[in-house]
This record gives C-alpha cells, sequence and structure tokens, in this order.
C-alpha cells in the first residue's frame, strides 16, 4: 500500500487556541475513497492540521507516496517549504498543491518551485483522485481536468473540470478522519466546519470563492448533515462555522438545518455556537433563522457583512447586499430580541472615496450598528487580483508580513490605495476608522456623539475627525501614543497592524483602565469645541462614563444630571432640563468567572454586554460630579 499524507494547516490566530478541522483536505481524501483503485492501493497515514516546526512534522511522515496540501493565505509558505522539504528527502512523493489559493494563473509557477509535482484548480476532489488513479496506471495524465503538470519547470494545465455531484462525497467526519486530531491536541479547541451547499451566485470582485465557475449551487444531503450534526454534538464541538456562502439562500431547507443545530445543542449541550455567512436576498428566512439561533444561545449577535454602503463601490466590486429596507427590518427585529448587530466593511475597495467611507460608517453607527473594518486583502484567484482589474481601478498594493506567520512567515498582497482613494487619503482614513469604530463600539463616545448631532447637528464624521485631529496634536492626550504609533503603521503602509481584535487588548488597557480619567477628559476637551457654552455637556460625559462599566464602579450608583440626557442622546425623546436621576447598575462578568476587565471586554464587545443598566428614578439621591 502506498503512503498518503494530507496537510491543511488551521489559520491561528495569535494568542488564541481556537483552530479548525482540517475539513477541505478531509473532504477530498473522503471522496477519493469512493473512486476505484484507491482504497486498493492506497492508504492515508496522517492528516496534519496544527503548524508545527517543519524538523519536527518532517519525523511524522514515513515513506509517503503522496503529500496532498491544502493552501490558502495563511499557509501557502510553509506548505511549500513543508513540500520542498519532503522532496528533498524523498524524491518519489508525488506532490499536489490545492486549495483556494492555488493559482489558477498558474504559468511560470513551476519555475521557482520543482518540488511541486502538481496543483490542482478549483474543486479538488475529481482531479487530487484522478492523479492517485494516473499514479497507479488507471488513468491517462492528459484526461485529468482541473490540473497544472510541473513539465521540467514548465506548467501544462488541462482544461477545467466540471463540478462533481456532492451526494457522492461522503463526510470526513463520519469516517473518522479527524478523530485523533483533539486527542492528539488536547491543548487546543476545534471548530467544527459545516459544508451543506456549495456554489455562490454572486461574483464579488475581491473574492475567489463565486464567479461563473462557482454560480451554481449545489446541496448536501440532508441526512449527510444530520449526521454531521450530531457528530459535532456527540464530540462536544464549541463552535460550528459554516462554509457556505449564503446560509438561509435555501429557504426551508435551511431553517431545518438551524433546527437541526439547536436540538442537538438541547441534547448534548454542545454545539455552543454558531456562525455562518449570511444570504444577502433571503430576509425573511433570514431573520426567522437567526432569532431561532439566538434565542437558542446560539449566535452572539447578527453579522451582516456588507463590506460597503456606497452604490457605486458596490457596481464596481460586483456586489449584492440585503436591500435597505431589508437590512432595517434585520437589525430591528434583532435589537428587539436584545441582539446586537454587526457589520463588516472592506476599507478603500475601488471608487470609495473619503466622504462615501466616513458618512456610510457613521451612517451605521447612529443605528447602533457595530462596526468592523478590515484592509482589501487581494486574493489570488479573485477577479481583483487580475492585472487588467488592477489597472483599470488605479490600485495601489503592497506585500506584508501576515499575521498568520508561524514557522514559516506568509505575506499578503494588501491594497493601499485607488483612483478614488489615493494612498495618502487612505493612510488618514485607516486612523479616522480606527479611532470611530474602536471608540463607538466600546461606548466611550457613543453617548456624546450622539448628543452632540442631534443638539447641535455635530456630523459623526467630523467629531471623530476632530477628536483623532486631537488626539495627533496633544503629545499629552490619552490617544497620542496609540495614534502616532498607527501613524507609523499606515506611513509604512502596514495597514493589517489594524486588524480589528488583535491590537484591542494594550489599547483598551491604556484607555479604559490606566489612563481613564485623562481619556474621558480628552473626549470632553474634544466634544466642548462643538459646544463651548453647554453646561449639560459635562452631565453628558458622567452619562457616558458611568455606562461604560469598568469594575471600579459601585454595583449600583445613583447619579442626578440636569436633563434627560441618556434619553435625549440614545432614544427618540425630546430634551427635558430638568434634574433627572439615574441609577446605573454596572455590568457584570459571567458567575464563576474572574476575567480581568479587558479580558471581559474583549469578550462583550460585539454583544455590548458591558453597557450598565441605565434608568431614570425618582427618589432622591447623591450627586456625582466628575467633570468640571
Ligand atoms: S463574497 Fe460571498 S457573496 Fe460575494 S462572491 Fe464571495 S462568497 Fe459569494
Amino acid at each position: 500500500m502506498k503512503n498518503v499524507y494530507l496537510a491543511q494547516m488551521s489559520l491561528e490566530i495569535p494568542g488564541s487556541n481556537y483552530y479548525y478541522f482540517p475539513y477541505s483536505i478531509g473532504v477530498v481524501w473522503a471522496y477519493a475513497t469512493t473512486q476505484p483503485g484507491i482504497n486498493e492501493n492506497y492508504q492515508l497515514r496522517n492528516i496534519f492540521s496544527v503548524k508545527e516546526p517543519i524538523d519536527q512534522l518532517m519525523e511524522k511522515i514515513v515513506d509517503p507516496h503522496v503529500l496532498g496540501l491544502s493552501t490558502y493565505t495563511w499557509n501557502t509558505n510553509y506548505n511549500e517549504e513543508l513540500a520542498r522539504r519532503v522532496k528533498e528527502r524523498y524524491p518519489d512523493c508525488k506532490i499536489i498543491i490545492g486549495g483556494p489559493n492555488t493559482p489558477n494563473r498558474s504559468e511560470g509557477y513551476f519555475e521557482s518551485r520543482e518540488y511541486v509535482d502538481y496543483l490542482t484548480h478549483q474543486e479538488g476532489e475529481g482531479s487530487f483522485t484522478a492523479l492517485l488513479q494516473y499514479f497507479v496506471g488507471e488513468y491517462e495524465l492528459m484526461d485529468i481536468t482541473g490540473i497544472s503538470i510541473n513539465d521540467a519547470g514548465k506548467t501544462i494545465k488541462t482544461r477545467p473540470s466540471k463540478r462533481i455531484e456532492l451526494d457522492d462525497v461522503p463526510s470526513p467526519y463520519l469516517m473518522g478522519l479527524f478523530d485523533n486530531i483533539k486527542s492528539d491536541h488536547p491543548d487546543l479547541i476545534f471548530n467544527g466546519v459545516l459544508e451543506t451547499n456549495r456554489g455562490c451566485p454572486f461574483m464579488c470582485t475581491f473574492c475567489d470563492w463565486g464567479g461563473t465557475t462557482f454560480s451554481k449551487l449545489k446541496r448536501f444531503g440532508m441526512e449527510r448533515i444530520a449526521l454531521e450534526i450530531d457528530w459535532m454534538g456527540r464530540n462536544q464541538i464549541e463552535m460550528v462555522v459554516n462554509s457556505d456562502a449564503n446560509f438561509g439562500i435555501l429557504k426551508d431547507r435551511d431553517v431545518l438545518i438551524a433546527d437541526m443545530l439547536i436540538e442537538t445543542k438541547e441534547k448534548y449541550g454542545y454545539p455552543v455556537l454558531f456562525d455562518t455567512n449570511w444570504s444577502k436576498n433571503a430576509t425573511t428566512t433570514l431573520v426567522d433563522i437567526a432569532v431561532k439561533l439566538l434565542n437558542a444561545q446560539m449566535m452572539r449577535r447578527f453579522t451582516m457583512a456588507l463590506q460597503s454602503t456606497n452604490p457605486d463601490v458596490l457596481e464596481k466590486i460586483k456586489r449584492v447586499n440585503l436591500k435597505e429596507e431589508a437590512m432595517t427590518r434585520v437589525a430591528e427585529t434583532a435589537f428587539a430580541n436584545n441582539m446586537s448587530v454587526n457589520t463588516e466593511l472592506i476599507i478603500g475597495l475601488p471608487g470609495e472615496t473619503w466622504e462615501s467611507w466616513t458618512s456610510g460608517l457613521c451612517n451605521l453607527l447612529s443605528r447602533d450598528i457595530i462596526v468592523e473594518a478590515y484592509p482589501v486583502t487581494i486574493l489570488e484567484n479573485s477577479e481583483m487580483g487580475d492585472p487588467v482589474y488592477i489597472k483599470k481601478h488605479g490600485i495601489t498594493t503592497t506585500t506584508l508580513k501576515s499575521f498568520f506567520s508561524n514557522h514559516v512567515d506568509e505575506y499578503q498582497i494588501m491594497l493601499t490605495g485607488t483612483s478614488t482613494l489615493p494612498e495618502s487619503q487612505m493612510k488618514k482614513l485607516w486612523l479616522w476608522t480606527w479611532i470611530t469604530s474602536m471608540m463607538d463600539a466600546n461606548g466611550y463616545t457613543q453617548v456624546v456623539s450622539r448628543y452632540l448631532n442631534k443638539r447641535y447637528d455635530v456630523p459623526f464624521e467630523q467629531f471623530y475627525e476632530k477628536l483623532l485631529d486631537y488626539g495627533l496634536e496633544t503629545p499629552n492626550s490619552a490617544f497620542y501614543p496609540w495614534l502616532t504609533k498607527w501613524q507609523g503603521y499606515a506611513a509604512e503602509m502596514e495597514f493589517n497592524m489594524f486588524l480589528a481584535g488583535l491590537t484591542y487588548s494594550p489599547v483598551m488597557q491604556s484607555l479604559g483602565v490606566d489612563n481613564r480619567e485623562q481619556t474621558y477628559q480628552d473626549i470632553y476637551t474634544v466634544s466642548r469645541t462643538f459646544a463651548p457654552d453647554d453646561e449639560l455637556l459635562h452631565d453628558v460625559m458622567i452619562a457616558q462614563e458611568r455606562q461604560q462599566t469598568t469594575f471600579d464602579h459601585d454595583d449600583i450608583s445613583h447619579v442626578t444630571l440636569g436633563a434627560n440626557v441618556y434619553e435625549y442622546s440614545l432614544d427618540k425623546v425630546e430634551l427635558v432640563e430638568q434634574p433627572t436621576e439615574y441609577v446605573f447598575h454596572k455590568a457584570y462578568p459571567p458567575a464563576g468567572t474572574n476575567p480581568s476587565w479587558v479580558e471581559w471586554y474583549n469578550s462583550t464587545r460585539k454583544s455590548k454586554k458591558w453597557q450598565a443598566t441605565v434608568k431614570q428614578v425618582k427618589e432622591k439621591s447623591t450627586l456625582l460630579s466628575e467633570f468640571g
């Protein structure tokens, strides 16, 4: 029997012990086992999913006949280095690389990678299997579709392959392919990857997933899906991540899948959480499913991946979003069910301008939608990676070392400018986006910015731009060290240093704990420039600071303010200028846990569970005055 080794190295977030099962390569092998010539000739010796020093990994690979590697942006170079080392030690081993980051434009690929024998393009199941059959004389090489062949350094590309029928693909979970992964890595937590359908009818130009090849949606059988979900429950998988491009698009069927997930959680206590990409056009179903999952506490929030709110950008990136009315309905339903709503945006896409980006983002914030903004990574096989598209939109790029480098450095191509947002503007836009989303999402400014907007028509964009400029120009401000640091990154085009989440902890510790008083004083100083004579403003700041719980706050604090500033700022009520008493109940970490403030904030940022409960009260209380 010939030894097969496979690897799909998981995404690893620095500092996190959450990993993903190597689903894609698992499903490739699962399919192969159903085809003639495989089981009688090959045995799968190991599937690797956790990066380790390559010397160490090499000791686990013995007499390989085939090494199959699934590649994406976080493991491309690791895979190639592993391939090089394996070829060096075992020159007869066939090295096959597939996965989304395998270049479809493969001309020249093998010139510098003589150790790679074949690339598989797009769906890998059929072409990988055919290669294995060819190695044992059961297939003609040139009959294999969807591959690139290393012909002494030259590329021979065969014609594109047809899509496979998903009914033919067994589940790698149910075959036991991942049974050892958890026990081999007891210190790591593995998220389950669920695939209920494959394909996407949309064609977003930044994405390597949709497009004409995969526009037709193909479905996995419901029985297979049910058994996989049950496997995840029995195996105590904490989080299931759905790899469908548009969950909810298949309406009744997707409702049934949500029901299965909920029933499985009721039965086993697992999976605890479910995460997915939502459909862009199935509003009613989408809300139904989201509410069900929320009620089962399987979703922490509802995330709408909008990428941009500018119609011109959406046209240029061929993106379809939920319609405005539908989006509002989804958000309102989510809020009515105490669910926070997040959106993911991509900063600086073709067609975006300073005005469109800042007003679009502030419009979302004003509707209490939490914004996460990401830089544009230009993916190998996306339309945006096509030189013609790059030229057409005046795209400039830089290549950066990835956050996901571990043992071997990985690189990403990042967009740094377009014809509508040149690099010089993009640099400031990054800082503006960082301070705006950071301040609003974490409760530093959302009361005072809304107060100024409502009472004095101060646009949110302007409020945050002033805060940014003040922070950059005022060396003793709490923001100065961070903004100047980020400004340095922006100057170097190191845009990925701004990635949401990764840089939050030290910043939050600095602004929210170590320099808390200065942070709020800075915000107050900037706010006063918009309303220098407003005597209520310091009361607004008290409300602002008090509702961002810290563990130092009293469990319950009574505050008398000069008006109903809290409701006025956040709700649709008029300002009533008379002494108004509030009681603030600080928020707590869950019973039995003892996180630091920063840990707690990081875990509640997107659900807004950090907010103190604020109520108006009638009885007398003590006046607290913290800003003067
Ligand atoms: S981003 Fe999502 S909707 Fe757009 S093409 Fe890719 S998978 Fe489809």
